[in-house]
């Protein structure tokens, strides 16, 4: 499906496509939750890198977190430099995909039928998950991708 998505302020607006545009994977990472996710967790989503078209890129900042003194991560944390709005990641690792938040997008995205609670050991202490009777929760990674997880529930658009 075609997602729709924009920072809070307007200045940056995005569209792209998604075969995996399901809300379910909730990262409480310290990261995430810091940088896009005020109740203890970010949604990230999936999609396709090369139909990203991007208005308003001269308002646009990238973080990437440092690991140690030399070396900073590949993820490239996307965000509006006016507003703050996180917007989505890439990751030179996987260069033909895109994680945009779910917080960013405003078309409507389907529910989903069960969810993914992942990076669960780096949540903030008050933070209680709402685990769903069919939700899985990881303390790290999680054993499936945002697209396995789409093929395993037969969701795939
Ligand atoms: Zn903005
Ligand atoms: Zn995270």
């Amino acid at each position: 499906m075609q997602l729709e998505g924009s920072c809070h302020c307007q200045k940056v607006r995005f569209t792209l496509q998604s075969k995996h545009p399901y809300p379910f994977n909730l990262c409480y990472c310290s990261i995430c939750r810091k940088t896009g996710g005020g109740g203890g967790y970010a949604i990230n989503l999936s999609g396709d890198y090369e139909t990203l078209e991007v208005q308003g890129k001269e308002h646009m900042s990238v973080y990437q977190v440092k690991l140690n003194d030399r070396e900073q991560s590949p993820a490239r944390r996307h965000f509006c430099q006016h507003c703050g709005s996180a917007l989505w990641v890439w990751d030179s690792r996987w260069p033909e995909l895109v994680h945009p938040f779910a917080s960013a997008i405003d078309s409507d995205l389907p529910i989903p039928p069960e969810k993914t609670h992942l990076m669960v050991k780096y949540k903030a202490n008050w933070v209680e998950p709402a685990l769903g009777s069919s939700d899985r929760q990881f303390d790290k990674y999680p054993d499936e991708s945002i697209a396995d997880w789409h093929q395993r529930l037969n969701l795939e658009e």
